[in-house]
């Protein structure tokens, strides 16, 4: 396939801004788990069925909190009493603008992951059925080809849960008609393509852990943002990248 170079120079000196930001929201939030984990999880009660839990019902102290934290990083602070307010209409389906609103997505997985890593029991190895995330309910997600043989996975963004599932096949809607599924690739981004689906009308990224080292899956999917662009565009009929 053809390959455009997809980040400009100006373009790479923002993202190396974004990541230097990103890096620092991350470290805080680590720090904030590890202090609030024992506290904050054994409080929390998972529903008997899956989704175990969903964004609407984490506890809303720890998402105020990690968000005024996250606030405060970013030197942008604010109190608690209006963030509660902002999260309240962004519960109601109002839009917040930006950035706030990225900080609180992050404070929303920050808790989600939390709870995700102490509360929920390993998968193990049996496929799992595609698709929303078992644990949070989100539709967020890549999956990974692992070494040595590239056992593939699905991955959610959000609260991070891990699962085994099956080799082929559309990760959003479960289509196995190999000719319904196309996958984008790019020579700037080794080891990770796009999966666009015909069937659903939807992509996520897939990334194959023999060739690429991945440390932080949603910092890969904001690097490769074009990616994104890319999917959209072969959804819209344009073809663009031929
Ligand atoms: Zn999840
Ligand atoms: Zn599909």
């Amino acid at each position: 396939m053809q390959t455009n170079n997809l980040n400009t120079e100006l373009e790479e000196q923002h993202l190396a801004a974004v990541k230097d930001n990103y890096l620092k929201l991350q470290a805080e939030i680590k720090l904030w788990q590890r202090e609030q984990a024992p506290g904050a999880v054994a409080e929390f009660q998972l529903a008997s069925a899956s989704p175990f839990f969903t964004l609407d019902s984490l506890p809303e102290e720890s998402i105020i909190d990690l968000w005024q934290r996250l606030n405060r990083v970013a030197d942008e602070p604010q109190e608690k009493a209006d963030l509660r307010i902002l999260l309240d209409k962004f519960k109601n389906g109002e839009p917040l603008v930006n950035p706030a609103a990225a900080r609180l997505q992050l404070a929303l997985a920050g808790v989600a992951r939390m709870i995700c890593q102490h509360l929920v029991p390993n998968p193990g190895e049996a496929n799992q059925p595609f698709g929303t995330c078992p644990v949070c309910g989100e539709k967020h997600f890549m999956t990974l080809l692992a070494p040595p043989v590239g056992k593939r996975y699905q991955q959610c963004l959000v609260c991070g849960y891990q699962r085994p599932v099956n080799a082929s096949g559309c990760a959003c809607c479960g289509s196995m008609e190999a000719k319904k599924q196309t996958y984008l690739k790019s020579e700037q981004y080794p080891g990770i393509e796009v999966a666009v689906c015909s069937d659903c009308g939807s992509y996520f990224k897939q990334v194959d852990l023999r060739e690429l080292s991945v440390e932080d899956l949603v910092w890969e999917d904001i690097r490769t943002m074009p990616l994104n662009y890319a999917a959209e565009k072969w959804l819209a009929g344009q073809n663009g990248w031929n």
